[in-house]
């Protein structure tokens, strides 16, 4: 197979590189923080100084990277991808963004000759780990086929979704009403527990209707303990929050629950929670409720 190229080792992007190294495939790997390559070259991969010497190197290269401005400094900053990148190349992107920016980066790329594909993922490290994403696919069909067997390694399914945005607007999507229904889920737990409810109970009662969902069931007790791991950032929750209110905004659609739901994430993060998991915003919910009922 073809060399890969991947940019972007952070806790999605490390796994993700892993499991198509394990999978035989060859990888070509680069980080802004350079050290955090070292624990790839375990699994075989090659190391590259720039991500313009990755893109040099392979036909195909994948970044996963923190937010728009990452995504966007990667391509176009010295030592980026549109040094190198040229007619023959792929360039896939699958970080989380807003459709502006992939729009941004598919034009740069287009220009040089290059084919692009956003490719966004509804998951978490572990399920990157087991090759259990879903990839949210859209841009040049013919690059999308290309690179099905990476994606088949990568997740369980893979849609295409048309034109480049679509990937993104759909992500944004997903994950704003994961935000909104976690938000209103923390408030019920709240009021269990106020209303001296056993909360664990409610879950599993919920567990067993038409309402169950393996994702409440363990965030819901993450909020029972107060105990918040690091599995998906708050600070990530709150990026595609924001970013999915700048989408309704820009197309005259209220979002009056997102919007609320946003506010507790907000809080949350200035509470200190960024870091860890975005079930924390059960802190932010619980604090939120105390204050409105002093004033
Ligand atoms: P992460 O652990 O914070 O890693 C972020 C990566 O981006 C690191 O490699 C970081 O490099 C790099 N980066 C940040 N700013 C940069 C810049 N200005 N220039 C170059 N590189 C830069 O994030 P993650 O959890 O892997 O998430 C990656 C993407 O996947 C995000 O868009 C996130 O929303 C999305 N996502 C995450 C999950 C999840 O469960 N975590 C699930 C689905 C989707 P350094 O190492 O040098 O900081």
């Amino acid at each position: 197979m073809e060399e890969i190229g991947f940019l972007g080792l952070g806790n999605m992007g490390k796994a993700m590189s892993i499991t198509l190294l394990c999978h035989g495939v060859n990888v070509t790997v680069w980080n802004r923080t350079h050290s955090k390559c070292d624990e790839l070259l375990d699994y075989g991969a090659s190391v590259a100084k720039t991500a313009a010497a990755v893109v040099k190197k392979c036909k195909y290269t994948i970044a996963m990277l923190s937010d728009p401005s990452a995504a966007l400094s990667v391509v176009f900053d010295k030592g980026g991808v549109l040094e190198q990148i040229c007619k023959g190349k792929g360039y896939i992107d699958m970080s989380t963004v807003d459709a502006d920016t992939s729009s941004k980066i598919s034009e740069a790329i287009t220009s040089k000759g290059g084919s692009f594909l956003e490719a966004p993922v509804s998951g978490s490290r572990k399920l990157a780990e087991d090759g259990e994403l879903v990839i949210l696919a859209a841009g040049v069909k013919a690059l999308y086929e290309e690179a099905h067997s990476l994606f088949d390694i990568m997740g369980k399914k893979t849609f295409f979704l048309g034109h480049v945005g679509n990937g993104a607007k759909t992500k944004l999507l997903v994950n704003m009403l994961m935000g909104s229904v976690l938000a209103a889920f923390s408030e019920g737990v709240l009021l269990a527990e106020k209303s001296e409810l056993d909360p664990e109970s409610i879950l599993n009662a919920l567990d067993q209707g038409r309402f169950a969902n393996p994702l409440l069931l363990t965030k819901g007790i993450s909020m029972i303990e107060s105990s918040y791991s690091h599995a998906f950032p708050l600070e990530q929750q709150l990026k595609d929050m924001r970013l999915s209110l700048a989408l309704a905004n820009e197309k005259a659609v209220s979002m009056d629950v997102a919007a609320v739901a946003n506010e507790a994430f907000e809080k949350a993060s200035s509470m200190g929670f960024g870091g860890f998991d975005f079930s924390a915003v059960h802190e932010a919910v619980k604090d939120l409720s105390i204050r409105r009922h002093i004033d």
